[in-house]
C-alpha cells in the first residue's frame, strides 16, 4: 500500500495560515501597525491606495531591524517578543504569534526598509508569495518602512470576496481607529490615494477622539477613572443625550489594545438603560489596565477576544465607573438657566395667583442605579437642588421677592417675575405651558406623566417606597399556558407595584388589587403587554426586568393624549416631573421639555 500523507511546502502552509489572520486589507494594516507599536515607534504613517487593495504602506521611526532580523520575520513562528509558552502570560506587546509577516508575505508584494538606529546602513528586502526575490543594503531613515502591494494576487478567490473600495476603506479606517485610539502620545497619519485622512499630533486621549471622531465630541464626552486594587478604568464615555441609534463609538481595551467583549459591554450598556431610548446605544472609549497575568489574550489569531481571570471582577468596576462618570454630569442639558429674563414680560398669564415655589416630594435616598442595593457609594447621590427647578423661579426667602433683592439671577431690577401671575396652561390639551425666567417652558404631560410613574414604579420594584393598591371586586383573567407561566414569575415584582395578583389553576388569574393610578379597565391588556415585553426581551443582553415592568406599566398608566388639565393638576406634574431624577426625557428616551428663549421667541416674532 503506497503512503499518501505528505508535509506542506512552507509556502502553502503559510497561505493557509493567512486566511486566519488576513481576511482583507484592514487586516495587514491592523497588523502592520501593531508592529509599528511594538518597536516603539513614537511616529506612525499609514499609505493606502485603492482601499489598500493595490497598496498598504506603514512607516515607523521604531528600532527597525538588523539584515539578518528582516529576514527571519518573515519567517512563520518567528518573533522577538516570545519565547516559550509561559511568556504567554505576560504579554505586554501586541504582536507575539509571530505569524503575520510570514501570512502577508505568502500572498502580497512585499518590500521591507529597514534600520537600525545605531546602523548605518539599513537592508532592502523584496519577497513575493513567500518567495525571496531580493536582499541588498541600503541607505534608509531609522526605523522601517514596509510595503505590501497587490494583496491576494495569488488568492483569486479571496481577491474576488472583497468589497467595495468605500466598505474596504471602512474596515481600514476602523482598524487605524482601534490602534491609534490608546495611543495619544504616538503621532499618526494616514493618507488615502495621496489625500489626508488623518493627523493625529501627540497629545491627551481626549484630543485623540476627538481628532477620530470629529470635534463635536468635545461637548459629547464624560471623563471616566476608577482605581481598584488590581485594576483600573479609564478613558472616556458618551454623556447619555448623544447616544447614538447605530451601534458605534464602543471601544473597550486591555491594557491599550482593542478588544470585543460582550459581557463587558453589558455592563455599560445596562447602566444607560433608563437614561438612553431602548433602539440607541452608548459611547464609549475605555481602557482596562491589569497585571497580564489575569486575561488571556491567546485565544483568538486576530487576539481582539480575551479571557479574563475574574470577569465579574472588571464587570463590577466597569459598572461603578460608568455610573459614578454618569452621576456626577449634570444632568439638566437641555434648561438653560442664565439667559435674560425680560422675556417675562411678553406673555400674561391669568393674573391674581402668587408664585408658589413648588413643593418637593422626594425620597432623597432614592438613586435609580441603586437597584435595590444598599450602601452603594460609588454613585454620588443626586439631590433635589441639582435638579435646578428653584432656578426656574428663582428660588428666594419670600419677601425678598418684592423688594428686588432676592440671588443675582432674580435681580431684575425690582420688577416682580412675570410668573407671579398665573403659573400654567394647557396648549392643545397636549403640553404644559409655563413662564420662567430664560423664556417660555413647554412640558409634554404624556411623557412626563410616564417619566413620573416610571420612576416611582422603579423605586416599589427595587424594593423602596410603598405601592398604593386599590382594592379590586375579585377580577378574573385568562392567559395561554405559555403566557401563564411567565406571568408567574412575575408576580412577585407585580406585587410590589400594588398588583395582589392569586393564581387560580393552570393558566387562571384572579386579582384582588391593582396600582392606585389604574384604571380597571386597562388591568387586561396592561398584564397582558407586561407578559408579551417580558417574553420578547427577557433575552437581550440589556434587559433589566425592573426597568422593563416599571416602563411598560409607567406607558400602561399614564394619562391618554389629549386630557383636559386643571391648574393644579398641571402644577402636580410639574412638581413631581421636577422631583424625578431624570425630568428631561421620558422613559423610552424622548423629550419631555423644551424650553423657548428669548431669542428664539423674537427670531418668531420677527417673520
Ligand atoms: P509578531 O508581531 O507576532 O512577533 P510578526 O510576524 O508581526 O510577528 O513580526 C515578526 C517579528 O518581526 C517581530 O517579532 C519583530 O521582531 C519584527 N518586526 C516586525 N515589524 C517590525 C517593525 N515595524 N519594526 C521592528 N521590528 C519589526
Ligand atoms: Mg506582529
Amino acid at each position: 500500500m503506497s503512503n499518501i500523507i505528505k508535509l506542506l511546502p512552507d509556502s502553502v502552509a503559510n497561505q493557509i495560515a493567512a486566511g486566519e489572520v488576513i481576511q482583507r486589507p484592514a487586516s495587514a494594516v491592523k497588523e502592520l501597525m501593531e508592529n509599528s507599536l511594538d518597536a516603539g515607534a513614537t511616529q506612525i504613517e499609514l499609505v493606502i491606495r485603492d482601499a489598500g487593495k493595490s497598496l498598504i504602506q506603514v512607516i515607523d521611526n521604531g528600532c527597525g531591524m538588523s539584515p539578518i532580523d528582516a529576514r527571519m520575520s518573515f519567517e512563520r513562528h518567528a518573533t522577538s517578543k516570545i519565547s516559550d509558552a509561559n511568556d504567554l502570560f505576560a504579554i505586554r506587546t501586541l504582536g507575539f504569534r509571530g505569524e503575520a509577516l510570514a501570512s502577508i508575505a505568502a500572498i502580497a508584494h512585499v518590500e521591507v526598509k529597514t534600520r537600525q538606529h545605531e546602523d548605518e546602513l539599513g537592508t532592502c528586502l523584496k519577497i513575493e508569495g513567500s518567495e525571496v526575490k531580493s536582499q541588498e543594503p541600503c541607505p534608509c531613515a531609522s526605523g522601517t518602512n514596509i510595503l505590501v502591494k497587490n494583496l491576494f494576487f495569488n488568492v483569486p478567490a479571496r481577491r474576488n470576496f472583497l468589497k467595495s473600495n468605500t466598505a474596504e476603506t471602512r474596515h481600514i479606517i476602523e482598524e487605524f481607529t482601534r490602534v491609534a485610539l490608546f495611543q495619544p502620545e504616538i503621532s499618526f497619519g494616514m493618507i488615502h490615494n495621496d489625500k489626508p485622512v488623518f493627523k493625529l499630533p501627540a497629545g491627551s486621549l481626549k484630543s485623540r477622539i476627538l481628532g477620530l471622531f470629529g470635534n463635536h465630541y468635545n461637548e459629547r464626552l464624560l471623563p471616566v477613572d476608577q482605581s481598584t486594587q488590581s485594576l483600573r478604568i479609564s478613558g472616556f464615555i458618551g454623556k447619555p443625550e448623544f447616544a447614538r441609534k447605530t451601534r458605534g463609538e464602543q471601544y473597550f481595551f486591555v491594557n491599550n489594545r482593542f478588544i470585543k467583549h460582550a459581557y463587558l459591554n453589558h455592563a455599560v450598556a445596562n447602566t444607560y438603560t433608563e437614561l438612553i431610548p431602548t433602539d440607541a446605544y452608548p459611547s464609549y472609549f475605555l481602557n482596562i489596565e491589569m497585571d497580564t497575568k489575569e486575561i488571556d489574550i491567546n485565544i483568538h489569531p486576530t487576539k481582539t477576544e480575551v479571557n479574563f481571570r475574574d470577569a465579574r471582577l472588571v464587570y463590577g468596576v466597569l459598572q461603578a465607573a460608568v455610573k459614578k462618570s454618569i452621576g456626577l454630569h449634570s444632568l439638566s442639558p437641555t434648561i438653560d438657566f442664565d439667559l435674560d429674563p425680560s422675556i417675562e414680560q411678553v406673555f400674561v398669564t391669568s393674573p391674581g395667583d402668587d408664585l408658589k415655589k413648588p413643593t418637593v416630594k422626594i425620597d432623597p435616598d432614592y438613586n435609580p442605579f441603586n437597584k435595590g442595593k444598599t450602601g452603594d457609594t460609588t454613585f454620588p447621590r443626586r439631590q433635589p437642588a441639582d435638579t435646578g427647578w428653584q432656578k426656574l423661579y428663582g428660588d428666594t426667602p419670600s419677601g425678598d421677592r418684592d423688594t428686588g433683592e432676592g440671588p443675582d439671577e432674580l435681580s431684575t431690577g425690582g420688577k416682580p417675575m412675570a410668573a407671579s401671575r398665573g403659573r400654567f396652561f394647557q396648549v392643545q390639551n397636549r403640553y404644559i405651558l409655563t413662564n420662567i425666567k430664560s423664556g417660555l417652558m413647554f412640558i409634554d404631560q404624556q411623557r412626563a406623566h410616564e417619566r413620573i410613574l416610571y420612576e416611582q414604579y422603579f423605586k416599589q420594584l427595587s424594593g423602596k417606597g410603598q405601592a398604593s393598591q386599590q382594592q379590586l371586586f375579585p377580577y378574573n383573567l385568562q392567559f395561554s399556558a405559555g403566557e401563564a407561566e411567565v406571568l408567574r414569575t412575575l408576580l412577585n415584582d407585580l406585587s410590589r407595584l400594588g398588583f395582589h395578583i392569586e393564581t387560580f389553576g393552570g393558566s387562571s388569574f384572579v386579582v384582588n388589587g391593582i396600582p392606585a393610578d389604574m384604571h380597571e379597565n386597562d388591568i387586561t391588556l396592561a398584564l397582558e403587554k407586561i407578559v408579551e415585553n417580558h417574553k420578547q426581551h427577557a433575552r437581550d443582553i440589556n434587559y433589566d426586568k425592573s426597568v422593563n415592568l416599571a416602563r411598560s406599566l409607567a406607558v400602561s398608566n399614564s394619562m391618554k393624549e389629549g386630557k383636559k388639565l386643571s391648574e393644579t393638576e398641571m402644577e402636580d406634574i410639574f412638581d413631581r416631573l421636577f422631583s424625578c431624577q431624570v425630568p428631561e426625557v421620558s422613559p423610552d428616551g424622548k423629550r419631555i421639555i423644551k424650553v423657548l428663549v428669548q431669542e428664539e421667541l423674537e427670531k418668531l416674532m420677527k417673520k
